[in-house]
């Protein structure tokens, strides 16, 4: 039967006087739905501000001068604000730039010039960002050592991989924001 208040509730049975409570809500609910546009609906039920590697949406800020768009990334836009980032970038390097991995700590290229100040600021400016606009997730590029979330390149620019963070991954984790990557995004 229909609610009888304009909305689209329909209980099954009879309506009791105890359904008060539950007949609040949903008609608030449901009546505040119909009275938004598709879209407001989705935002004002599940948005969340989430932190996202700009080059996986598709921004030219990677070391090699582009960027690695991501559909699945992306698409979350659909239902969460995405906040775009690059932690290099904001550490203030050029791009393109030479390619840098985590060597016993330091952030380095293939030649040995060190780069772990700027890796470190911008992991810094990255996590200003998420605790300015209450983000609690963020979805990182894999295997970057800035954004890389469990596995990372051994420092040997071999292509080998092993345990470990990105610089900006570790700090957010650190401080409490849940980490993913383009790759666990079912676990978002
Ligand atoms: S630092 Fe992160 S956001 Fe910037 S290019 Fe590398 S992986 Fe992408």
């Amino acid at each position: 039967m229909h609610c009888g208040k304009n909305c689209a509730v329909f209980h099954v049975g009879k309506i009791s006087p105890n359904d008060g409570v539950h007949s609040y809500w949903t008609h608030f609910i449901i009546s505040i739905s119909l009275a938004l546009p598709v879209c407001d609906i989705t935002r004002w039920v599940i948005v969340m501000k989430i932190i996202v590697s700009a080059c996986l949406l598709g921004i030219h800020c990677r070391y090699s001068g582009d960027g690695c768009y991501n559909e699945a990334v992306a698409a979350l836009a659909a239902a969460h604000e995405l906040i775009p980032v690059c932690p290099e970038q904001l550490g203030g390097l050029p791009t393109p730039r030479e390619p840098n991995e985590i060597v016993g700590g330091e952030v380095m290229t293939k030649n040995g010039n060190k780069f772990t100040r700027s890796f470190e600021k911008g992991a810094r400016e990255v996590l200003k960002i998420a605790k300015l606009l209450g983000c609690t997730h963020a979805v990182l590029k894999s295997r970057s050592p800035s954004c890389g979330s469990g596995k990372i390149y051994d420092g040997t620019f071999s292509g080998t991989l092993i345990d470990g963070d990105g610089v900006t991954a570790k700090l957010l984790k650190e401080n409490g924001i849940l980490v993913f990557s383009e790759e666990s995004l079912q676990n978002l």
